[in-house]
């Protein structure tokens, strides 16, 4: 299939701007406003300046965790089914709403759950025999490991490329999932590993970019026909700049590895937005790994989670533009 006649392929990556509500301890002041589909900031320090982002589309602090799923989510869900691959990203500072927006919280589940929760309505509707199995990996200082079971080294995974020159990550785990029950159980023990693996290296999770696959695939026996799909629902690690907060030699290590990340994933969605012949997946793990689910035939969307207030300016003022350079 040429570009020109796959309209999907012409799709740019899909931007969606969150922000999330004050928290309790914090200050409501109106440094952010969502107006449609754009949102404006105020620096208090200079009030007159207003300045102005748009997105595909913009999601105030009222929006419910439902509203984001069905508009933006559930969709994709049946590019999937149709054997094509889907990512979404979330992006943002530590404290932004990230985790809140793909896994949430019991009363206010998120993108994650929702997900499978839909996926199994599918299954267990559908006439055709529909096989879901998922994958769950962290990436930290350039190091990919398996969450679905115990962490066991520090080395991390490989990452290798077959004889059709697919890339895979050696030796990951995929888990064949029968009903959403039995995905809390894998998923919850699952964050367990990530968060025991982190309190080991003395780190906290939002340092690591978190990487769930849910490959589908579906059989149409009457057609004869099988599809594989997958998609790839993205916990990324924040974006803050702790060059200028944090010192010591294993932080700057790490923040130089996050920086990287994130700065290649930028990159990569740039050049898929202008439509550029090379995109340069290479240049971190992350976009090596997401290779076949970026660009191309594939849907991608990244989430701008934003904090409000003041005190959150720089890190807003930094994650829009960002966000405006993979327009
Ligand atoms: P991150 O993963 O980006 O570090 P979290 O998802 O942990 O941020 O969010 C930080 C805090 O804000 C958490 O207490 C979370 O429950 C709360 N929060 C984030 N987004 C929302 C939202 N849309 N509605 C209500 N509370 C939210
Ligand atoms: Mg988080």
């Amino acid at each position: 299939i040429t570009k020109t006649d796959n309209p999907i392929s012409q799709q740019k990556v899909k931007v969606v701007c969150r922000v999330r509500p004050f928290l309790p301890h914090e200050f409501p002041d109106d440094t952010v406003g969502v107006d449609g589909n754009s949102i404006k900031i105020t620096n208090q320090r200079n009030p007159t300046e207003i300045l102005k982002y748009s997105f595909n589309a913009c999601y105030g602090p009222t929006t419910a965790q439902t509203e984001l799923f069905n508009n933006d989510v559930y969709p994709l869900l049946d590019h999937v089914l149709k054997g094509l691959n889907a990512t979404i990203f979330a992006y943002g500072v530590t404290g932004s709403g990230k985790t809140h927006t793909m896994q949430g919280s019991q009363e206010h589940p998120g993108i994650i759950p929702r997900t499978l929760r839909r996926l199994f309505e599918i299954k267990n509707t559908s006439i055709n025999r529909i096989d879901i199995k998922v994958s769950y990996m962290e990436i930290y200082k350039e190091n990919v490991y398996d969450l679905l079971v115990p962490r066991d080294s520090i080395t991390g995974l490989a990452i290798r490329e077959d004889m059709n020159r697919n890339i895979f990550v050696a030796n990951l785990t995929e888990k064949e999932i029968n009903s959403y029950a039995e995905f809390e159980k894998v998923y919850s023990a699952a964050c367990k590993h990530r968060s025991t693996a982190a309190t080991k290296l003395n780190v906290h999770s939002s340092r690591s970019h978190a990487i769930l696959c849910i490959y589908v695939t579906c059989r149409d026996d009457a057609r004869g026909t099988t599809l594989f799909g997958k998609i790839n629902l993205i916990d990324l690690a924040g974006s803050e700049d702790n060059r200028r907060t944090e010192n010591g030699k294993e932080r700057l290590v790490e923040s130089a590895a996050i920086n990287k990340s994130l700065f290649a994933l930028g990159q990569v969605v740039e050049a898929l937005s202008q439509g550029s012949s090379r995109i340069p997946y290479r240049d971190s793990k992350m976009t090596r790994i997401l290779q076949d689910s970026l660009g191309g035939r594939s849907l991608s969307m990244i989430i701008i989670n934003i904090s409000p207030g003041q005190a959150f300016y720089t890190d807003t003022y930094n994650t829009l533009n960002f966000a405006t350079r993979t327009k």
